[in-house]
């Protein structure tokens, strides 16, 4: 069956972040100025301004912990109808702990997720050549 829920857009800012989503990579952009992560992308640092950015990657085998979440138990999106129980989860990285990544965290009991739980990136095939950044136990 045809993938129903929301493909993310790629735009100028956040497309290197998307490609490499697909490469089954993680990259983060950071300011060169103050050096601080920027997660969601932008075109400017949400620190101090500056427009001189890079990709920091932080490759394929990315850990993390979880610092919040909830359950959605109800679909608000078309394509979501079969998935609740579903986690959405803040996750804090572990080499970059001032991001906090949010995804769903698949492949577990929702009743057994916690805050400061251990957590791993996964890469959901989507599409043809498209794949989500998601969180599975670790
Ligand atoms: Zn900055």
């Amino acid at each position: 069956m045809d993938y129903q829920k929301p493909i993310p857009l790629k735009n100028q800012d956040n497309h290197p972040y998307w490609d490499a989503a697909d490469r089954r990579e993680l990259l983060i952009q950071k300011c060169e100025s103050c050096q601080h992560y920027s997660h969601p992308p932008g075109p400017a640092c949400a620190k101090c301004g500056s427009t001189e950015l890079s990709w920091e990657n932080l490759g394929s085998e990315v850990k993390g912990t979880v610092y919040s979440f909830i359950v959605s138990y109800r679909p608000f999106l078309p394509g979501f109808q079969d998935d609740p129980p579903l986690v959405i989860a803040t996750v804090e990285l572990e080499k970059a702990p001032q991001v906090k990544l949010i995804a769903n965290v698949l492949d577990c009991n929702p009743e057994e997720v916690n805050i400061g739980m251990n957590v791993k990136m996964t890469w959901q095939d989507i599409k043809e050549g498209r794949a989500l950044p998601q969180w599975i136990p670790a």
